[in-house]
């Protein structure tokens, strides 16, 4: 079971967008059977409700697994399909620092996290007075992001890898 803290999420491809995409691997060893069983499973496992693309697939899927079945075959070409289905739609976290750039607009960055940071519990002098600043929430960081956290300025943040 993945850690909560580290969520993966998952794209909602259409069963014709997974369909063109599977049909690219193992051409003249896979058919529509392990397509089918590689689709039904992926919707099965990663479905985000009702409204969703991968709901859809799963409820119109032809594929009727065995009563026992609880994922593709092991070892099996359907579960060599869903696994190019979960590396193409599922993505770990990615960095949640954002730049400002010169309109003041916030820009994304969609690289992938290597770890966390947040500001420290501390207390700062400020105008002579200590105040006391609480722990931030912990922030998805970049391979790029964390290495600034080394530079001067930066002690009042503090990381951890992500595991
Ligand atoms: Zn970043």
């Amino acid at each position: 079971m993945a850690d909560q803290s580290y969520p993966k999420r998952c794209a909602d491809p259409t069963r014709n967008e997974m369909l063109s995409f599977l049909c690219g691997f193992y051409p003249g060893e896979a058919e529509q059977f392990d397509w089918e069983e590689a689709i039904y499973w992926f919707a099965h496992d990663w479905h985000g409700g009702q409204a969703s693309n991968l709901y859809s697939a799963l409820s119109t899927s032809p594929f009727h697994p065995g009563p026992l079945a609880n994922g593709p075959e092991p070892g099996g070409m359907g579960e060599m399909l869903y696994q190019e289905l979960e590396a193409e739609f599922v993505k770990g976290p990615t960095c949640q620092i954002q730049w400002i750039d010169a309109c003041g607009s916030p820009t994304p960055d969609c690289n992938p996290s290597i770890g966390r940071i947040r500001t420290k519990d501390r207390v700062q002098q400020i105008a002579g007075r200590g105040v006391r600043f609480e722990a931030s929430p912990w922030f998805h960081v970049c391979k790029a992001h964390a290495k600034q956290m080394q530079e001067p300025g930066m002690e009042i943040w503090e990381w951890e890898s992500e595991r």
